[in-house]
């Protein structure tokens, strides 16, 4: 019986460089927006199919690819998000996107590309797979989100783990970043919608200053995130609309904003001092609101024993220099956090190479980060398959140490 490891994973990775970096350009000056990566999703189905891995398209441009090892087993689930944004690329790159107004900024194109090339590396050792992968291809994550959807769709059923990545220009080209704990924000919005009484500038006192009310609230809730928690926590009013002339006393105000959390006690916590804050300086002003409170991503929880295996690979894989932890949580979003709450698993950082920040027309990861991560992909699934069991396994009749 042959045993897969690191140095089959490097030996593979090699050889795979040239298709998976051609992959990721091919994808990277095909550019789509979310719920219409039809081209990508095409792309994604023909190549995992030339591997003999099945595929199930869902919600219109999500894929599931289903790979099963010989002798079943435990189910890994890897993720990858593949949609586009609405900019206009200026890297000078070959490869640079043809469509006007449409680009990879976010690196979507380099997760999918990796994505494509661990399915290579694994599938080329199904027989050596102690249990099964899955691979998710994620449409519209820079919009509503495609993991609720997809999860809605069955993707995750029978998963005992669930990885994904991200490119960041804050590392090292290639270097892995973990995160134990807390990562990203979970993101809410609200709008409140203030109604006092109109009434002559002159005469307040026979309205309700509606405009007055939503500037106690703004200042209220802005004090919140210092009372609520000592993690990190934003709440910002973005969007305020009031009055109609100078010398009317406003009867109407309408507030906007959003809440950044960290972890779901916070995030509820938040949530409940918000209402409170609201409804006590509405009633103590006299007005009446209307309050809608959206939750949107559920933020990112990484769980530790996942996180360890993360490491573990990555070191393995690339030497204890090509792994750091990363330094602190961030207050940005991401909807992976939708599948962290169906199953164990961990979100790790790869550096892009590029300083240029995400979401930029200049932003253009380096050549090999797809390859890299593709790698780091295979070595997760290979330590989360095959070495959570024992490390001394019987091969006919000799012991003989799993090297992974
Ligand atoms: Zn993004
Ligand atoms: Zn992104």
């Amino acid at each position: 019986m042959k045993t897969i490891n690191c140095e089959t994973i490097r030996n593979e990775l090699t050889e795979s460089s040239d298709e998976i970096r051609r992959l990721r350009e091919d994808i990277h000056s095909h550019p789509e927006l979310g719920n219409n990566e039809f081209r990508t999703a095409d792309l994604i189905e023909s190549y995992l199919n030339s591997l003999d891995i099945t595929t199930k398209r869902v919600l219109g441009t999500a894929v599931i690819g289903t790979l099963r090892g010989k002798t079943g087993g435990r189910t890994v689930a890897l993720r990858a998000d593949m949609d586009a944004l609405p900019l206009t690329e200026i890297t000078g790159a070959d490869f640079a996107s043809v469509y006007a107004g449409k680009m990879h900024a976010c690196g979507h194109d380099v997760h999918t590309a990796a994505l494509l090339g661990a399915a290579r590396i694994l599938s080329a050792h199904r027989d050596e797979l102690e249990g099964n992968v899955v691979f998710l291809f994620e449409p519209d994550e820079e919009g509503r989100g495609g993991a609720a959807r997809m999860i809605k769709e069955g993707c995750l059923e029978g998963a005992d783990a669930v990885f994904g990545a991200h490119v960041t220009p804050d590392l090292p080209s290639g270097k892995i970043g973990v995160m134990y704990g807390k990562f990203y924000a979970a993101s809410d919005t609200f709008r409140i919608v203030v109604n006092g009484r109109a009434s002559h500038g002159a005469v307040r006192e026979k309205g309700i200053d509606a405009l007055a009310a939503a500037v106690e609230m703004v200042t209220a809730l802005l004090a919140l995130p210092g009372q609520i928690t000592d993690d990190k926590c934003v709440l910002t009013v973005g969007k305020m609309n009031s009055g109609t002339a100078e010398n009317i006393m406003p009867g109407f105000a309408e507030l906007e904003g959003i809440i950044r959390t960290l972890g779901s006690e916070t995030r509820a916590a938040m949530e409940e001092a918000f209402h409170r804050t609201v409804r006590e300086i509405a009633e103590k002003t006299g007005t009446t609101v209307v309050i809608e409170y959206n939750h949107s991503h559920p933020g990112i929880v990484n769980n530790d024993e996942m996180t360890a295996l993360a490491e573990k690979a990555a070191a393995d894989l690339f030497g204890d220099e090509g792994v750091c932890r990363i330094d602190g949580p961030t207050m940005t979003t991401e909807d992976f956090g939708c599948f962290l709450n169906e199953a164990p698993g961990t979100f790790y950082h790869i550096g892009a190479g590029c300083e240029e920040p995400l979401h930029s027309s200049t932003f253009l990861p380096d050549d090999d980060v797809a390859i890299k991560l593709g790698g780091m992909h295979a070595a997760v699934v290979l330590r989360y398959l095959n070495k959570i069991k024992p490390l001394i396994e019987e091969i006919s009749g000799e012991t003989a140490v799993i090297d992974l």
